[in-house]
């Protein structure tokens, strides 16, 4: 590749939350950036990003869809030539106690959180490979490594998230690609806004940094590992030292 041809960024759910800071974080830093987004409109992101003169494109695509996700990479491939970075970022919840979870409920979540993965990876795959290069960012969780009641499917989803970057990190590292997770705790976006405030102050209290974290921290350290060339198979916790 041209070492000075513009990179390539593919940010999963990115219209708002952490997958918005980490698409500014690559604007900012000279990165081409293909906004994923399902529902929510990306429109002010769009415009935001173009001023920063790089390239933006926004493609709309539910990752649990494998013909979706096919489409989402073929899109970003066609018009910028190259996938240089994926970043899985897209995550639901649908919190509850395993005794009350329905079926619909623990499927919905595992197919976002980690089939959504699988999906654009297994067609980012190929690209990188005849690149010789690329970096993939998995978002998991705190709650993946270490489980939370009330979230066994999330839990499961982003346990799962994690095996899943190891091993695909095994198979294309000889081809100088690096696959990493990043695991955050609680993150101040509408994903965590819902919760009671009675757990939120007793959370806080678990946090020993006495404070939520920024999506903007996760996007550094998002950027960070993705142009680490010597980290791969990695899943780095990012909680204000809550685990
Ligand atoms: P958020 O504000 O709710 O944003 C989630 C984004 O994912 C939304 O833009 C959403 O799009 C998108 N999305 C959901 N399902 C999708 C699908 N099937 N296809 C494409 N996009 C989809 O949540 P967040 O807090 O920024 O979370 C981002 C990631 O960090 C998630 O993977 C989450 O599990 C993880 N995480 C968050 C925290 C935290 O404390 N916030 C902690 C640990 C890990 P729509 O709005 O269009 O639905």
């Amino acid at each position: 590749m041209n070492e000075n041809k513009r990179k390539t960024a593919i940010i999963t759910g990115a219209a708002k939350g952490i997958g918005r800071a980490i698409a500014l974080k690559f604007a900012q830093n000279g990165v081409n950036v293909v906004i994923n987004y399902r529902t929510t409109d990306p429109a002010e992101l769009v415009a935001e990003i173009e001023q920063m003169n790089v390239d933006c494109l926004a493609v709309q695509a539910d990752v649990g869809d494998f013909e979706q996700a096919k489409q989402l990479i073929s899109t970003a491939q066609e018009k910028f030539g190259s996938v240089d970075y994926l970043v899985n970022n897209a995550g639901i919840t649908k919190d509850g106690l395993i005794l009350k979870m329905g079926e619909n409920d623990f499927d919905a979540v595992v197919e976002t959180n980690l089939k959504g993965a699988f999906n654009t990876m297994r067609h980012a795959s190929p690209i990188m490979l005849k690149q010789k290069s690329g970096a993939i960012v998995n978002i998991t969780s705190v709650v993946g490594l270490h489980g939370n009641g009330g979230q066994a499917n999330y839990s499961a989803a982003k346990a799962g998230l994690v095996g899943l970057t190891k091993s695909v990190a095994k198979e294309l590292g000889s081809r100088g690609i690096t696959v990493n997770a990043i695991a955050p705790g609680f993150i101040e976006t509408d994903m965590t806004d819902n919760l009671p405030e009675v757990v939120k102050t007793k959370l806080l209290e678990s946090i020993a940094l006495r404070r939520y974290g920024q999506a903007e921290e996760v996007a550094d350290l998002v950027y960070f590992i993705a142009n680490s060339k010597y980290i791969t198979a990695q899943v780095v916790t990012i909680d204000g030292g809550m685990s």
